[in-house]
Order: C-alpha cells, then sequence, then structure tokens
C-alpha cells in the first residue's frame, strides 16, 4: 500500500494553483470579451426582455457550434430538462431513469412531469450512466410491449432514460443508444455541463432526440442563468419553441393558446451575455484543457490519489476537474477539502446521491449503486476556472 498523504496533495495544487492573493474559487466565469458591450447594447435600446435580436442570434451561434440543428433558448437548464421530457412524451405515472450520480435537477425535471425518477449505476470510466449494466438491469426488471417499455415490479411503462454528462465527460452513447432501440426508451441526454465536450468526434447532445443545456453562473458558460433545448428535428423543434413561449399561436393582436405552454423564454439581455461569452468558448476550452493537462502532471507522482482523465473516446471540455482518492483512503476526504478550503482553494465533495434525499428514497432503483456510491466516497472536485489554464498563470 502506498503512503498517502494529504500535505502531497496540497503541494500538487499549490504548484499548479497561483500562490498570491486570498481565495480561488472552484469555477468562476470569464467576462473579458464583448459582454459589457452587447449587454449595454440591450439597455441603450431598451431590449431587455422577451424580445430582441441576441435570442435568435444566441440560438444560431449554438447550432452552429453543437452541430444540432434547432436550439431553442430558455431562461435554465432545469427548465430545458421539463421541457425535453414533454417533448419526448413523458406523462404523468411514468418511470424515467436517471444516474442517481448527478445534480437535483435531472430528477426534479421527471418530478414535474408527474413521472418517477428510476435510479441507476454509474461506471468508473466516465462517472456516468453504464450502459452495459442497465442492459443486465433491464433484462431482469423490464418487458417490452406493445405501448412501450414497463417495470415488471411497478407496472409502470419507463418511457425514458437521462444520461449526464458528468463534470463534462461524455457517456458512453453508442451502447446507451442500443440500449434505448432495444427497449424502446427515449434518450435525453442532460449536457448541462458538456458544452464543449465531444463523443468520437461529434459534440455531446446530438445522440437522444432532444438534448439540453445550462448556462448557470458556474457552468463553462454562463447567461447569468439560461439554458437551451437541442435537437435535429424539425417538429420537435418548433415544438420545443411553442411551448416554452406560452403556445401562442401566431397572431398580430389576438392572444390564443392553444396548449398549457410555459413561460421560460430567455430574455434578451441574458442572450446578448450569451453570443459574447460563445465566442470566447473555443479560448475557454483551450485553458481548461491545459488546466487539466498541468493537474494531471502534478498529480501523476502522488500517491493514493488519481486526476480523473476523459475517457478514451472522448474529447471533455474538463468543466470541473476531480481528484479520486484510493478506496482505503476515502476516510481522509474530509480532512483534505477542510484543509483546502482553509488554505483559499474552493473544493467540493460530490452532490449526495438521489436515491438518498429524502423525497426520492422511495423511488424504485437498481439494488447494487456500488459505482456511484463508490465514486461519492472518494472524489474532490479541485479549483476549475478557465483563467487558471489560461493566459495569465
Ligand atoms: C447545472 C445543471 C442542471 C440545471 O441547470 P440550471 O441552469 O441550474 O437549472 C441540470 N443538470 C446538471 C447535471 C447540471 O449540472
Amino acid at each position: 500500500m502506498n503512503n498517502f498523504d494529504p500535505a502531497d496533495v496540497l503541494k500538487a495544487l499549490h504548484s499548479v494553483l497561483p500562490r498570491q492573493g486570498g481565495h480561488i474559487p472552484l469555477h468562476e466565469p470569464d467576462f473579458s470579451g464583448s459582454e459589457w458591450a452587447y449587454v449595454k447594447e440591450c439597455l441603450d435600446t431598451g431590449w431587455v426582455s422577451s424580445v430582441g435580436k441576441f435570442v435568435d442570434r444566441f440560438e444560431q451561434q449554438l447550432a452552429d457550434f453543437t452541430g444540432a440543428k434547432y436550439v431553442v433558448a430558455v431562461v435554465n437548464g432545469t427548465a430545458a430538462l421539463h421541457v425535453a421530457l414533454k417533448l419526448v412524451g413523458v406523462e404523468p405515472g411514468d418511470e424515467v431513469l436517471v444516474p442517481t450520480l448527478t445534480f437535483v435537477a435531472t430528477a426534479n425535471a421527471v418530478s414535474y412531469c408527474g413521472a418517477h425518477p428510476h435510479f441507476v449505476d454509474s461506471e468508473f470510466t466516465t462517472l456516468g450512466l453504464d450502459p452495459c449494466k442497465l442492459a443486465t438491469y433491464l433484462e431482469d426488471i423490464a418487458e417490452v410491449k406493445e405501448q412501450g417499455c414497463f417495470n415488471k415490479n411497478t407496472g409502470r411503462r419507463i418511457k425514458a432514460v437521462i444520461p449526464v454528462h458528468i463534470f463534462g465527460h461524455p457517456v458512453d452513447l453508442d451502447p446507451l443508444v442500443d440500449v434505448c432501440q432495444r427497449f424502446g426508451i427515449e434518450l435525453v441526454e442532460d449536457a448541462a455541463e458538456s458544452l464543449g465536450s465531444y463523443y468520437k468526434g461529434r459534440h455531446t447532445g446530438n445522440w437522444g432526440k432532444v438534448s439540453t443545456l445550462s448556462f448557470n453562473g458556474n457552468k463553462v458558460i454562463t447567461t447569468g442563468g439560461g439554458g437551451a433545448i437541442l435537437t435535429n428535428d424539425e417538429e420537435m423543434g418548433k415544438l420545443a419553441k411553442h411551448l416554452t413561449t406560452t403556445a401562442r399561436v401566431p397572431h398580430q393582436w389576438s392572444f390564443i393558446h392553444d396548449k398549457i405552454g410555459f413561460n421560460y423564454r430567455l430574455p434578451n439581455i441574458n442572450a446578448a451575455l450569451g453570443c459574447a461569452q460563445l465566442e470566447q468558448l473555443p479560448d475557454l476550452i483551450k485553458w481548461k484543457r491545459r488546466l487539466a493537462e498541468k493537474y494531471q502532471e502534478a498529480f501523476a507522482g502522488v500517491a493514493g490519489v488519481r486526476f480523473f482523465v476523459e475517457p478514451a473516446f472522448a474529447k471533455s471540455n474538463y468543466w470541473l476537474n476531480a481528484l479520486l482518492l484510493d478506496d482505503c483512503f476515502a476516510g481522509q476526504r474530509n480532512i483534505l477539502l477542510a484543509e483546502t478550503n482553509t488554505q483559499g482553494m474552493m473544493t467540493r465533495p460530490v452532490w449526495t446521491l438521489m436515491h438518498e434525499l429524502e423525497m426520492y428514497r422511495s423511488c424504485p432503483r437498481m439494488d447494487n449503486l456500488s459505482v456511484a456510491k463508490s465514486i461519492e466516497r472518494r472524489l474532490i472536485n479541485i479549483p476549475s476556472s478557465a483563467r487558471l489554464g489560461g493566459v495569465n498563470v
């Protein structure tokens, strides 16, 4: 057994991070492009809210960058997920497969549809949903009927699965697509963390019928708050726009709404910020990948801990960098968290697993969630702002 010493971890962190000047956040936004100019333009012209040119421009820029044909900008990533699930036909009483290792928004969006999250395990190579384990599990508990895939234990329909590209690292999508086809389950990628991440050369968010992004303040790019729905299906793209803008039937003056829609439209002022951020995105990714490289080198010789590296089939944005302690040293995680935060380097554990949260305790789940549990015990996120790998360090 190697000797693990928290002091070695601190030394490695210090070798990468700037020493001078106080607190280093986990993930800071970078506004060194045209952000001021574009936001000022909104204020100067009065176009701050539901009408204005920046929303269209932001959607077009996102489509160009991700390769998705249709993009609809919305108020946040959670709203994007909510509508994405409606678009693929999730109905009250359905079940939706969700990794237990994710941010709470993924499971909440399922609940907003009146459906039940059904928690599944992750794999070590991606930190995301394990498609092989899912296939074996479904062979056991699921029955494919004419109306879809049914859970033999609960009698409920399993309508969709939401893989999450954790910390920007793509899930193994090809085998997951196979599982979905075999069992008649819709695939909705939660790509909130993976803008700028590629699976086998193609941008994440292009595998299922619909996928979602987030532009919250801590994400790779931010619009203050914001999100987007991505699809390559024209009908779905149109319906996504319609549903997120109160489902109003276009007319010169009358107010006719043909569905219960949502007021989920991204305001123009937020989209303005987004346009400027997207111009910067290639640089941000470059810097973030450089930071990850520096971490990888710095931790190569540190015993008892490993810097998480992208899976072989992926090019990741390294949204949040992660350390994994060897299993036998998991007990030291909190010591490390305390020491790094005391020294002004912000670090965090991963989210509490979904099936352990009070409101989700009685949801259906795999009996064996051992990989997610292991990752949860051993993982620490370390400072990941693009600047730290960029020009100023
Ligand atoms: C950030 C995030 C969301 C939700 O995005 P918001 O814009 O904060 O609503 C959803 N899923 C995952 C995995 C996220 O990290």
